[in-house]
């Protein structure tokens, strides 16, 4: 009994696996949500969504060869996240694509740092950005991607 179990284990740790990086891209910018790199020196920014034009903008990449780093894959997570709440605000406000509780634990165990958001965010904002800080290191592209499958038309 003991051995089926860790076999199960063993099993799904194998079957499980996440979408490659320039599959959310594709399914991103079949539901709409077009992905930029640019170089610039002008920003501090990593990444950036823009509402208006339903574009993330991934700034200063490994500059010749635009490659993913852990780095901007969560900045890509972070801007994906900005975007899905955007789609669920039917492309006006932003709605939460998960919950308060999610974020409540984020703040109360410290896996994001609140008080540099509140610092640069504008206070209606803030939620959102919590979230996205929030769900950056903690979602699969599997989960965004289902997401904007289910909330981008
Ligand atoms: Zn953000």
């Amino acid at each position: 009994m003991i051995f089926l179990y860790l076999l199960a284990i063993l099993m799904t740790q194998y079957i499980y696996y996440d979408l490659p990086i320039n599959q959310i891209i594709y399914i991103a910018e079949n539901h709409g949500i077009r992905i930029f790199n640019t170089y610039t020196e002008n920003t501090r920014l990593l990444g950036y969504y823009s509402k208006k034009h339903r574009r993330i903008i991934m700034y200063n990449m490994p500059q010749y060869t635009y490659q993913y780093t852990d780095t901007n894959e969560e900045t890509l997570k972070h801007e994906l996240v900005h975007a899905i709440q955007h789609c669920k605000g039917n492309y006006t406000d932003y709605v939460l694509v998960t919950d308060d509780n999610k974020i409540k634990d984020c703040i109360l165990n410290k896996k994001i740092d609140k008080q540099f958001i509140d610092f640069y965010s504008p206070k209606k904002l803030r939620v959102f950005e919590y979230e996205a800080y929030c769900l950056e290191n903690q979602v699969s592209y599997k989960f965004l991607g289902e997401q904007i499958e289910k909330y981008c038309k």
